[in-house]
């Protein structure tokens, strides 16, 4: 069968996409482009990777892609920008958050629950960097820049950012939810914000931790998370922090625990029952050392390298009753090797560089990117278990998409299964 039509056959009985899109309503007055057409469109162009909305147009003037929507006329870039404008968010949400809900409901994230916890990292990820302000929601910070007369001088850049929630699997990523960073605003913030509607949309016990950096740990963050029900495991840096110094002074009254995880050998220490100021109940901090050999070609020959890693972390009350590897393996799952959905975006979905700049628009696009992405994703490593056999990269599935599109007289109108 058609890879095109098989991805989509799988996609629409398993998670009756055809119905939602063609349920998908947006803030357009009498809209010339029907939405099912438009998000399907913007959908199709997430899957099959275009990266701007021009492509996106070239792509609508043929008949492969007028006959998947069942409409004969092209889409112009205007009319997407336009179309991402009055996008209905709520519902772009509400799609992504059924999607993720089956997916757990069909027990495909199994194989990323450590030691049967569900975690969530929080990232951020940022776009479109540029000295000029483009639109009202751009953040802005000053650096230093050095002029072609060698002359160093402070310029105001503008940005976009984003904090993403992520479920990581040795298997397949994909992202729940994502929330804009405002202008002037803390990162954390928009973090509380973005775990508060998780919690609305997924329900408190869709996932039972989070894991984030060591900026978190400043402020009321921490406690704010544990008032919406999850434990914590975070980076802990700060030295000027009471429980870091006590951890260390503490760490060495026991012998560690140790193990080997790929090729490093691991030695943990855990502190229990420290008291920490902006957490509620007392908190645990795990030392992890790692080594291990890097073999590296010096001058053509190969040597090797003695490496070791220093992490630390703690972890709140909620996981006190988790062994000190279990915090372990969740403090790593943010930078380990499972770690791919960021890459898979940026390298190959274009995730930095939005097509629209423009509020609204912006986040329209990024819910309809990751929705695609988890979708293929979930296609490829999960239902037709083809990356997971080595058998192909992730970039020839996606080469054979593109096949299949030219196979176009093989397909059938897409939302209307
Ligand atoms: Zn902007």
């Amino acid at each position: 069968m058609n890879f095109l039509a098989q991805f989509w056959h799988a996609v629409a009985k398993v998670f009756n996409l055809p119905r939602r899109l063609r349920g998908l309503t947006d803030h357009r007055q009498d809209p010339r482009i029907p939405p099912p057409v438009l998000w399907t469109t913007l959908l199709l162009g997430a899957v099959l990777r275009v990266p701007s909305f021009l492509q996106l147009q070239k792509e609508t003037t043929r008949r492969r892609l007028q006959r998947l929507l069942a409409w004969s006329r092209r889409l112009s870039d205007d009319a997407l920008a336009y179309g991402t404008e009055q996008a209905d968010l709520a519902e772009l949400r509400g799609l992504l958050v059924s999607v993720n809900r089956t997916l757990k409901q069909n027990k495909a994230f199994e194989a990323a629950k450590i030691n049967g916890l569900l975690v969530v990292a929080l990232d951020a990820n940022e776009q479109f960097s540029s000295r000029a302000r483009c639109c009202a929601e751009c953040c802005q910070r000053q650096v230093k820049v050095t002029s072609a007369s060698g002359a160093v001088e402070e310029i105001t850049e503008y940005y976009h950012r984003q904090v993403y929630a992520q479920l990581h699997g040795p298997h397949f990523s994909v992202i729940l939810d994502l929330e804009p960073i405002r202008p002037g605003e803390e990162e954390a913030q928009a973090a509380l914000r973005l775990l508060g509607r998780l919690r609305r949309l997924y329900g408190p016990r869709f996932f039972a931790a989070i894991t984030v950096d060591a900026w978190y740990t400043k402020g009321p963050f921490l406690l704010a998370v544990q008032k919406l029900g999850w434990g914590v495991v975070t980076v802990l840096k700060q030295e000027r922090f009471e429980v870091y110094q006590e951890s260390e002074a503490l760490r060495g009254e026991h012998p560690p625990q140790r193990w080997s995880w790929e090729d490093r050998s691991v030695a943990a220490w855990e502190v229990n029952d420290l008291t920490f100021t902006e957490t509620r109940g007392p908190v645990r901090v795990v030392v992890a050392e790692e080594d291990w050999a890097e073999v590296k070609r010096v001058g053509g020959r190969p040597q090797v390298q003695a490496k070791h890693a220093a992490w630390r972390w703690l972890a709140t009350e909620e996981l006190a009753g988790y062994p000190l590897q279990t915090i372990w393996r969740i403090g790593h799952q943010r930078w380990g090797v499972e770690n791919h959905a960021f890459n898979e975006l940026t390298q190959y979905y274009h995730l930095e560089h939005c097509p629209h700049h423009e509020p609204v628009a912006i986040l329209a696009w990024l819910l309809i990117l990751v929705l695609g992405f988890g979708l293929f994703e979930w296609f490829v490593r999960i239902h037709g278990k083809l990356w997971r056999q080595g058998e192909v990269t992730l970039q020839e599935l996606a080469k054979r998409l593109d096949r299949a599109l030219e196979r176009w007289e093989e397909l059938e109108p897409l939302w209307s299964g």
